[in-house]
């Protein structure tokens, strides 16, 4: 079970002075380079799937290979959702299995960013879920097009930096200290007197968006000031486009699987590299003996009814069905009726959690609450309900 709890990991990662990559996927060539290369160097790793991605590929079918894909490694992996655009965005990733997520309202003044992190913040604690925020604004989308949307780079102040931690109660912070999202021209200037004060005024986690490009000397001075987390993908992105460029080079005439050939270990020897530099080589073990294992629980009712009406009952089921999984925290939910006809309990209620913390927050939530007590209970008189941590 190597899906880990990623405030665990990070905080791991922050107190033995290493950084945890967190890189972005956009195909399963992606994801299988990313785990190839964190099994060869034991490290821990973070598949980010960043909203902005999404018009390329199928969210919620590459969260089931994500999903797929980490259980089956031997080293804790963590899956995160990089700049989730809003509160429903959050819910979504974290029902499909995401287990951290990113708030970006860094374009907000201030006090707007607070607010809508705070909201987020408050839902995710309560599936057990971190959360990284954002302050000051890293210029550029996640992509290989950084120069053709430059706006400009906003450093994270200090004292903000403070305020925004204590306010909203985010796990980890993103700085703006100079980097850029996609490619640059020439190395970045970064302002690490600013990072070293930010770090040492906060005290928790921090990351940097934007790590194409910089130099070994300056991941260095970035991890030893704090930073335990670095988006990456541009390189990844650069390294796959340039072998196809090369492959559909040297047969004008080759297909798909000629032209993505040998793409997967261009990105697998580039994330092997960024491991050993950042430090995270080697630290799987201590990771999986640090943190918590990330385990979803079965909340399981069987139950029989008062009425013997089918449409009645099989109305209730739909319509639990569609609005319980909206709760945040809910992976899925199941109903089933008994194969045979004389057993003790007729119906069932499957309803998967993604973390223990969910049992009290579904009980509580007013949409459950209503299900409950209007539609449920009123014909499910003789039931049992019972919660199982998967083991
Ligand atoms: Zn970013």
């Amino acid at each position: 079970m190597p899906l880990v709890n990623m405030r665990d990991m990070l905080n791991h990662a922050y107190q033995n002075g290493y950084a945890v990559g967190g890189f972005d996927l956009v195909s399963l060539d992606f994801l299988e380079a990313i785990l190839s290369a964190a099994e060869a160097r034991r490290a821990p790793v973070i598949l980010s799937l960043a909203e902005s991605h999404f018009e390329y590929y199928d969210f919620e079918l590459a969260m089931s290979a994500s999903e797929a894909a980490a259980r089956r490694a031997t080293v804790p992996v963590a899956i995160h959702l990089d700049h989730g655009a809003s509160f429903e965005s959050a819910v979504k990733a974290i029902n499909l299995g995401c287990n951290g997520v990113m708030v970006d309202a860094s374009h907000e003044a201030f006090a707007g960013n607070v607010g809508i992190t705070q909201r987020i913040v408050h839902m995710a604690r309560a599936c057990g879920v971190p959360v990284e925020g954002e302050l000051g604004y890293v210029a550029g989308v996640e992509g290989e097009d950084a120069e053709k949307h430059p706006g400009e780079v906003v450093y994270t102040s200090v004292e903000e930096a403070e305020a925004y931690v204590q306010q909203t109660g985010v796990d980890f912070l993103a700085v703006s200290i100079g980097t850029v999202h996609g490619r640059m021209k020439g190395e970045p200037a970064l302002d690490f007197e600013r990072l070293q004060m930010i770090n040492e005024r906060l005290g928790i986690p921090l990351v940097i968006h934007g790590g194409t490009g910089l130099s070994d000397d300056q991941f260095h001075k970035l991890i030893s000031n704090g930073v335990s987390k670095i988006n990456y993908y541009t390189a990844l992105a650069d390294a796959a486009g340039s072998r196809m460029r090369n492959n559909a080079a040297a047969d004008g005439r080759c297909g798909y699987t000629g032209i993505v050939k040998g793409i997967q270990d261009d990105m697998r020897a580039e994330i092997q590299r960024c491991m050993e530099l950042w430090g995270s080589a080697g630290q799987a073990d201590a990771v999986l003996g640090a943190a918590e294992a990330w385990q979803p629980v079965q909340h399981v009712i069987i139950y029989n009814v008062n009425r013997e009406d089918d449409a009645l009952v099989a109305a209730m089921m739909h319509e639990g069905k569609r609005v319980l999984s909206g709760i945040p925290g809910v992976r899925r939910v199941i109903t089933g009726t008994a194969v045979q006809g004389g057993a003790k309990y007729q119906y069932s209620w499957l309803i998967e959690f993604v973390h223990e913390k969910v049992i009290d927050s579904y009980r509580a939530d007013p949409v459950h609450v209503d299900f409950a007590d209007m539609l449920f209970r009123p014909i499910a008189g003789d039931r049992i309900s019972i919660d199982y941590l998967e083991s």
